[in-house]
């Protein structure tokens, strides 16, 4: 069965604590609500695809627990196709999410299940693959099986959407077959380091542009849209086809065919943040495999992505289908 979307990735059940501010190391703090929900970077983006109208498919493992209906429940309420989904003896992943009255979280995650997910288990899904427009992956499987599926994906003339999420150190030639590789600011600034290192460049060595590679914050703790670029260019120059960086509240920039191009955050009131990146790549994945270019699918993630920190949670605050978009 062919599909626009398939996901291959983690798939964890969140545990999300309110705190007036983050404990310091040491210190046991009152937390204000504690609720479990659906979580998972694969997950995360496999829904947000297909709330955008793809069809989806999920590629990935959860345990013999309880946690496993949690995880999955709002996956099969959407239609994601779960088939690629493998039940094995132990937990499903599980990821603590500490949201501070600020806005900022800080998120722990134990991978359970998702350590599971193996090169072999993705081969064994290399049909569901194949069949797909658009792969997705991330950086919460081993990184041996993300690179196992961008390679059955590439082969077969399947668009590779590569978020490098938690930051980790693929290969050069993995990432060179990312069309894009989507990545937020710290992700891009490590990326590109352990990259030229892996090349033998120095990794402060700044990229054709004078500025420097490693991003400068705004007031407002954002970097800025030409800090942004410069790590974008950066990567490209290490022969990677597609970028695009994000930049919280400021938005996205990015490289392809079509050039350089900027895409301004939109101005809305900010409740959390989590999963406001898989919103966007899942969003941007669903606009992909519907034919549009880099620039345009960009676009449309980061409405959706700004829909998304409206709400608390990850999955409870992505937009339905036909919900109006800011
Ligand atoms: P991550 O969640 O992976 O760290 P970002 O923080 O860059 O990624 O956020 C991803 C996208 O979510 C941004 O490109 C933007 O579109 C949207 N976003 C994040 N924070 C905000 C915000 N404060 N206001 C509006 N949009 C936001």
């Amino acid at each position: 069965m062919t599909s626009d979307v398939v996901v291959v990735g983690s798939v964890n059940v969140d545990l999300l604590l309110t705190v007036d501010r983050h404990p310091t190391p040491g210190e046991t703090l009152l937390g204000g609500s504690g609720a479990q929900s659906a979580g998972g970077k694969g997950a995360n983006q496999a829904l947000a695809a297909a709330r955008r109208g793809a069809s989806t498919g999920l590629v990935g493992a959860v345990g013999d627990d309880a946690g496993a209906a949690v995880a999955l429940a709002r996956l099969t309420a959407a239609g994601v196709d779960l088939g690629g989904v493998a039940t094995v003896p132990g937990p499903t992943g599980l990821a603590v999410v500490t949201l501070a009255r600020d806005g900022e979280n800080t998120i722990v995650v134990v991978p359970g299940a998702n350590a599971a997910v193996s090169p072999a288990v993705v081969e064994a899904a290399a049909g569901t693959i194949t069949a797909a427009r658009v792969c997705v992956l991330q950086a919460e499987i081993p990184l041996a099986s993300a690179t196992a599926a961008a390679r059955i994906a590439a082969a077969a003339g399947v668009r590779v959407v590569l978020n490098v999420a938690p930051a980790a150190a693929l290969p050069l030639a993995t990432l060179r077959l990312a069309d894009p590789l989507v990545v937020n600011e710290h992700e891009a600034a490590l990326v590109l380091g352990w990259a030229r290192e892996a090349e033998g460049l120095s990794a402060g060595e700044p990229p054709s542009s004078p500025s420097s590679s490693s991003p400068s914050p705004t007031e407002g703790g954002e970097v800025t849209p030409e800090a942004g670029l410069d790590l974008a260019r950066g990567l490209r120059e290490l022969g990677i086809p597609g970028v695009v960086v994000t930049l919280g509240g400021a938005g996205a920039v990015g490289i392809s065919s079509d050039g350089e191009w900027t895409v301004p955050g939109l101005r809305v009131a900010v409740v959390d943040t989590t999963g406001a990146g898989d919103a966007f790549v899942g969003a941007l994945a669903a606009s992909l495999a519907r034919g549009a270019g880099l620039h345009e699918a960009a676009r449309d993630a980061t409405r959706v992505a700004a829909h998304a920190v409206q709400r608390l949670g990850a999955q409870d605050s992505y937009p339905e289908k036909d919900e109006p978009l800011p």
